[in-house]
């Protein structure tokens, strides 16, 4: 074997040995069924040529557009912009660590978010003890001020019930009573992550608007940025704007504190966010001003 605990070799250079080159032909002789390496070898050629830039350009029916995510996604950068808020996606790890990286990569900052870890038996008998345990763990270890749930296509293939979980889980001490766990039902099979954001920010307004007395406060506006992924330097400017304006007002959902935190040597897994007291109060604002149509459309 090239590998030994003396000498491990990364995946690229443990791949380019002699073992490893003969089981990846046999593989794909035997279980790939490959094209003759000629008619591989044209096709890439063709793929050069002018006829089939204008084949590409004259498709009408197809239209392939790579930056649409699914709806956690969404949920998971809603719930950044909430202060202390950690995000709980009820499903599969992978999902999660999807959505981890692909704002760590865009942001080029850590981007939390934790998953109840759904594997074979959960999705056949149905993820409640996931909920139990992950909300636990979450609470105990990772010390937020609310958890904010969504699901993975797993979870809703199955039709778990976040309202019934989140209350059986309370029932067994895993959050206290009265600890926030706002939840948005986020299908990954519907809509994209726009959806997702919109049902996060639902599920939140929700949670603490639900059931209150309003009391309008003349003068104050609530505005909602939407999934921006330039919310860090479009936030801020935005507040600006509104600080010389004089205006009073809440943003609800804000990330841009979140990801551009100071590279001091410190890591903060919460950063800023709209405060939990002022989506309370918000509720009593003259308007709220979306500014992205697709982004409010619960
Ligand atoms: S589409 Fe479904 S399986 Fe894929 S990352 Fe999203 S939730 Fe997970």
């Amino acid at each position: 074997m090239p590998q030994s605990a003396e000498k491990i070799l990364d995946h690229a250079p443990l791949f380019r040995e002699p073992e490893y080159r003969k089981m990846l032909a046999e593989k794909k002789l035997n279980f790939e069924c490959p094209h003759p390496d000629e008619i591989v070898s044209d096709q890439r050629d063709f793929t050069q040529t002018w006829e089939y830039r204008e084949k590409n350009l004259a498709r009408k029916a197809l239209v392939v557009n790579p930056a649409k995510a699914c709806q956690p996604l969404g949920a998971v950068f809603a719930a950044a912009g909430f202060e202390r808020t950690m995000s709980f996606v009820h499903g599969s790890q992978g999902c999660v660590a999807y959505y981890r990286s692909h704002l760590s990569r865009h942001f080029k900052e850590p981007a939390a978010a934790v998953s109840s870890s759904m594997t074979e038996d959960a999705a056949v008998f149905g993820g409640l003890k996931n909920m139990v345990d992950g909300l636990a763990n979450t609470y105990q270890l990772y010390d937020p001020k609310m958890i904010a749930v969504s699901t993975t296509c797993m979870a809703e293939v199955i039709g778990d019930d976040l309202h019934s979980f989140i209350q059986n889980a309370k029932d067994e001490d895993s959050v206290p009573r009265d600890f926030d766990v706002p939840f948005a039902h986020t299908p990954a099979f519907v809509g994209s992550h726009v959806d997702g954001y919109d049902n996060m920010v639902k599920g939140i307004l929700e949670h603490f608007w639900k059931g209150q007395e309003r009391t309008q406060i003349e003068g104050t506006i609530n505005i909602i940025p939407g999934f921006d992924g330039f919310c860090v330097g479009n936030n801020r400017e935005l507040k600006r704007l509104l600080d010389v304006m004089g205006v009073s007002y809440t943003l609800i959902q804000d990330a841009s504190d979140q990801f551009d935190t100071p590279s001091d040597g410190e890591y903060r897994m919460y950063d800023g966010g709209t405060k939990i007291n002022e989506v309370k109060k918000a509720l009593n604002a003259e308007a709220t001003l979306s500014l992205q149509h697709h982004n409010a459309r619960k």
